[in-house]
């Protein structure tokens, strides 16, 4: 049996001091935000080199909360890619804006960049790229079309911790960045648990109200904000694993390099890295037409495998009332179709990566 991520065998691997950090949060009694929570912040503002990080309860609810922090609500529209976990668009909606759909690159499946222009109206106030599978967007290029339009940029970081683009990270380069650090991400709690970054002090300070009822201070209650705290037991979890998290990002690099050495001159599209990027592979996603053979093959061999996602956000139900036609996003209906995400995680080994893809050339060759 190969699992799709194995977060058991990480645990193993750094049991004794999890269980340490663990258990001083519950001797401290540091259940919510407090010490453990601020010295989290602390750490990962210092990891991307970013000025100030905002802990708090998810990855959806950060996306949220800078949106709102921005002022983006009703009657705004936020371009987002087809092709993301829901909560990008979710977001959007939930703040009173619209989402704004645009097409993925057939390529490098983030947001296509040449077809951003054609979606900006007056209307339009921000952009969400998502660094999908851990590939990151082109930001300067974004970045571009962002300022030439005065439009804000919110990076939807969920699946692409450590990954740069020109050797900055991601999440240094827009107005804000959301990260999630939801158990199988790159970066992954013991539950739920997410952060928000930016470099505007301002901007700061109002996430900061918003996700903690909108008080400045105890009691001191300006706005009306929400609860969505990080809370101790996470934060210090979140501590330990940031220490290993180059090192496990390196060991997902070479793991897709083997894939990639195994795999290449088939007919399958394996994934791309764009140029002056570095790819930190949450997934490894292939692409062909035999997808849902590919996939019983694996699962008659005990292989665990998953679709990222089987329907693209503009084609969802709840999106029904949009109309949007198949035709309006070639890319992401034909992707949708086509794409399986094979096991990646840093602790596979060459012996089970050799396994996969022999089985899965089995089925095409
Ligand atoms: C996981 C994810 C989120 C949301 O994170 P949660 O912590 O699960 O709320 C947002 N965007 C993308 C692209 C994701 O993959």
């Amino acid at each position: 049996m190969i699992p799709f991520v194995d977060l058991k065998a990480q645990y193993k691997s750094i049991q004794t001091e999890i269980d340490t950090a663990i258990n001083n949060v519950i001797n401290e009694n540091a259940f919510i935000s407090g010490n453990y929570a601020a010295q989290f912040e602390k750490d990962f503002a210092h990891f991307l080199g970013v000025k100030n990080c905002i802990s708090c309860a998810n990855g959806t609810d950060s996306i949220e909360i800078l949106l709102k922090a921005m002022g983006i609500g009703n009657n705004d529209e936020v371009l987002v890619p087809a092709v993301s976990w829901i909560s990008t668009s979710e977001a959007v909606s939930s703040v009173g804006a619209k989402p704004i759909f645009v097409d993925i690159d057939n390529d490098y499946y983030t947001i296509d960049l040449d077809k951003i222009e054609a979606k900006i109206n007056p209307r339009t106030k921000a952009i969400i790229p998502v660094h999908l599978y851990g590939q990151p967007v082109n930001m300067e290029r974004l970045m571009l079309i962002a300022k030439k339009h005065q439009l804000k940029v919110l990076e939807d970081c969920a699946q692409a911790h450590g990954a740069e683009f020109n050797k900055k990270k991601i999440g240094t380069f827009g107005d804000c960045a959301s990260f999630s650090f939801y158990p199988g991400k790159n970066l992954g709690a013991y539950g739920d648990a997410g952060a928000m970054a930016t470099n505007n002090d301002e901007l700061a300070k109002t996430a900061k109200m918003i996700a903690n009822h909108g008080q400045e201070g105890k009691h001191n209650h300006l706005i009306e904000g929400r609860n969505s705290r990080m809370d101790g037991l996470q934060a210090a979890i979140l501590s330990v694993k940031l220490n290993y998290l180059n090192y496990w990002t390196n060991q997902r690099i070479k793991n897709a390099e083997i894939y990639d050495s195994l795999l290449k001159n088939t007919t399958l599209q394996l994934p791309s890295t764009l140029n002056n990027g570095k790819h930190v592979y949450h997934l490894y996603v292939i692409r062909h037409k035999k997808r849902d053979e590919i996939k019983s093959a694996l699962n008659d061999n005990e292989i665990d495998s998953a679709i990222h996602y089987p329907t693209a956000l503009p084609f969802l139900n709840c999106y029904k009332s949009y109309n949007h036609k198949l035709s309006d996003f070639p890319v992401a209906s034909q992707f949708q179709k086509e794409i399986l995400s094979i096991p990646m995680f840093p602790e596979l080994d060459i012996k089970r990566i050799d396994q996969i893809s022999k089985v899965i050339k089995n089925v095409i060759l």
